[in-house]
């Protein structure tokens, strides 16, 4: 029940049935629904019995007609508890939304869904984006499915599962010798000469968002339609913690969600922290660092088209902004899977250490209810473990 875009730094009102990019000042595209329209049509109750997937909120979704749905079976992942991660970090009510189980391996699926089904349904007939490995892969995966073109541009250090997987489904990939930054801008150099093609980087197109909001939409109806007190997210291009920032403010509008707003974490790598230095100047804008470098590629955003949505995301709900070293979220994600089983992507263990650190700074007081987001399976990162164990011959002994 789109209604319209609005410009997310004027409040000015763009055209929804229109291929679009970025506002006229350059600033993103925010999809503005119905409400009471939505509210009329549906309510908590009858999502629950709807098939486990994001488009269960299909009336807060922006594609207009249901057979233009793209769909691999994204969303509704675990929110799992964390019970002994929680009693070592003294977080007895420590949570963990498993972004790891959706297609693709990392929660870059749900925005492709969304944002490649609605740009299909506009008549879209090729996807361009620069990427840091994830967002590439599943939006080319989710233009195969779709039956339209992909092209990507990717840092050579990008994780190399993730070239694999755009060659796979058969999208035109490069590899740049530079920076995501750099990888843009190639790409909008492109569009430009390709018919029917969009530029779909991070926030440059309205619908990706709309797709990582569900995000925000699913831990509120898992726990029963209400807000945990916390939630850390690492945070690269910022879409997800602004879009579940702002899938929160809609469940308030849409009278689904009462009681005061979780407090926003937006989590970094200490390699690339432009977010928190900004937070910890108080700024609204922030400034790239010299030579971004870390572990968590995912997160290796020195520039965020959106930095002062972030900002305002963590500023709004009385949040804070950390980051933590890739020694210590690599300490943090091996930890969690001796503890619990599960092997976490750099990402997400960024926000599991965060967590250890906020605890131990008073900023946490153990009573919360805490969701650290693991935004991708540990698999995609298989390099972040060292395996040095016996070999045996065929005809030795186990000690
Ligand atoms: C892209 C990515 C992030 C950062 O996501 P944003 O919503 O753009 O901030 C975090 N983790 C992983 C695994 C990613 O691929």
């Amino acid at each position: 029940m789109l209604s319209h875009l609005e410009c997310s730094r004027s409040g000015t009102r763009h055209d929804a049935d229109v291929v679009q990019g970025t506002s006229p000042d350059g600033a993103p595209l925010l999809a503005r629904y119905d409400t009471e329209r939505v509210r009329a049509s549906v309510t908590p109750a009858e999502i629950a019995s709807r098939p486990p997937d994001l488009w269960r909120y299909h009336e807060v979704l922006p594609v207009r007609d249901p057979a233009h749905v793209v769909t691999m079976g994204e969303g509704m992942t675990p929110l799992l508890p964390l019970p002994r991660a929680g009693a070592r970090l003294g977080l007895p009510r420590l949570l963990m939304k498993d972004e790891g189980l959706v297609p693709t391996g990392a929660f870059k699926a749900r925005g492709a869904a969304v944002g490649v089904s609605r740009a299909a349904e506009l008549g879209v007939r090729g996807i361009a984006m620069p990427t840091n490995g994830n967002a590439g892969a599943a939006w080319a995966c989710y233009a195969a499915r779709a039956g339209i073109g992909a092209l990507i541009a990717m840092p050579v250090d990008a994780p190399e599962i993730t070239r694999r997987e755009c060659v796979v489904s058969g999208a035109e990939l490069y590899l740049v010798d530079g920076l995501i930054g750099d990888a843009g801008r190639l790409v909008a150099g492109a569009v430009g000469r390709r018919e029917g093609y969009q530029d779909t980087s991070t926030l440059r197109e309205p619908y990706r968002i709309e797709g990582k909001k569900t995000m925000g939409y699913e831990i509120a109806e898992q726990l029963g339609w209400r807000s945990p007190d916390v939630i850390l997210y690492p945070t690269g291009g910022g879409v997800g913690i602004i879009g579940i920032h702002k899938a929160l403010t809609e469940m308030r509008e849409l009278g689904w969600l009462t009681g005061p707003m979780p407090r926003l974490v937006a989590v970094q790598a200490a390699g690339c922290a432009p977010i928190v230095e900004a937070f910890d100047a108080g700024a609204r804008e922030s400034t790239p660092p010299a030579d971004p470098h870390t572990v968590a590629f995912g997160i290796t955003v020195p520039k965020a088209l959106g930095d002062f949505l972030v900002l305002d995301a963590v500023y709004d709900t009385g949040g804070t902004a950390i980051a933590v070293t890739d020694d210590e979220l690599l300490a943090a994600g091996h930890a969690l899977a001796r503890d619990e089983g599960t092997w976490i992507c750099p990402e997400g263990a960024a926000c599991v250490a965060a967590a250890g650190t906020l605890r131990e700074s008073g900023w946490l007081d153990g009573s919360e209810s805490v969701v650290v987001l693991n935004t991708g399976s540990g698999l995609i990162y298989p390099d972040t473990v060292d395996v040095d164990v016996p070999v045996l011959a065929a005809d030795g002994a186990i000690p």
